[in-house]
C-alpha cells in the first residue's frame, strides 16, 4: 500500500480510516477522514457527495423554488409577467444551447467516424 507523507508530523503512513456521516447524512455519501496513525491529524477527507436521494430533493427543492417565484411573479401583475416571460425564455435559450451543443457535438463525431471509415 501506498505511503503518504503526514503534513504534521513528517512521516510516512498509511492513513488510518474513519467513516462518518456527514452533514444531511440521509442525503450524502458517507465521508471518510484519512487520520496519521501517529499524531492523529486528519490527513485530508473523501466522499460524502450527494446521493440518490439527495439529487431527487435538490431536483423538487428547485422545482418548488421555481413554482414559488412564479406565484410571487403573478402577484407582480403585468410587471411580473414580463419577468417570468424574460425568465422563462432565458431558461428555453440555456436549455436548447445545451441541447444544440450536443447535438453538433454529435455531428462531429459521426462526421469523424466515417473520415476514419473512408480512410481504412
Ligand atoms: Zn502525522
Amino acid at each position: 500500500m501506498d505511503h503518504i507523507q503526514c503534513s504534521s508530523c513528517n512521516r510516512q503512513v498509511i492513513p488510518r480510516l474513519w467513516h462518518y456521516s456527514p452533514i444531511l447524512g440521509r442525503f450524502r455519501y458517507l465521508k471518510t477522514q484519512h487520520l496519521c496513525p501517529f499524531c492523529g491529524v486528519e490527513m485530508y477527507t473523501t466522499g460524502g457527495s450527494i446521493n440518490f436521494v439527495g439529487k431527487i430533493v435538490l431536483v423538487l427543492l428547485f422545482l418548488l423554488t421555481f413554482s414559488t417565484i412564479r406565484r410571487a411573479l403573478n402577484e407582480l401583475g403585468p410587471v411580473g409577467n414580463i419577468l417570468a416571460s424574460v425568465i422563462g425564455l432565458t431558461i428555453i435559450a440555456i436549455i436548447y444551447l445545451t441541447a444544440a451543443k450536443a447535438v453538433w457535438r454529435f455531428i462531429k463525431s459521426f462526421i469523424s467516424g466515417v473520415r476514419n471509415l473512408i480512410s481504412k
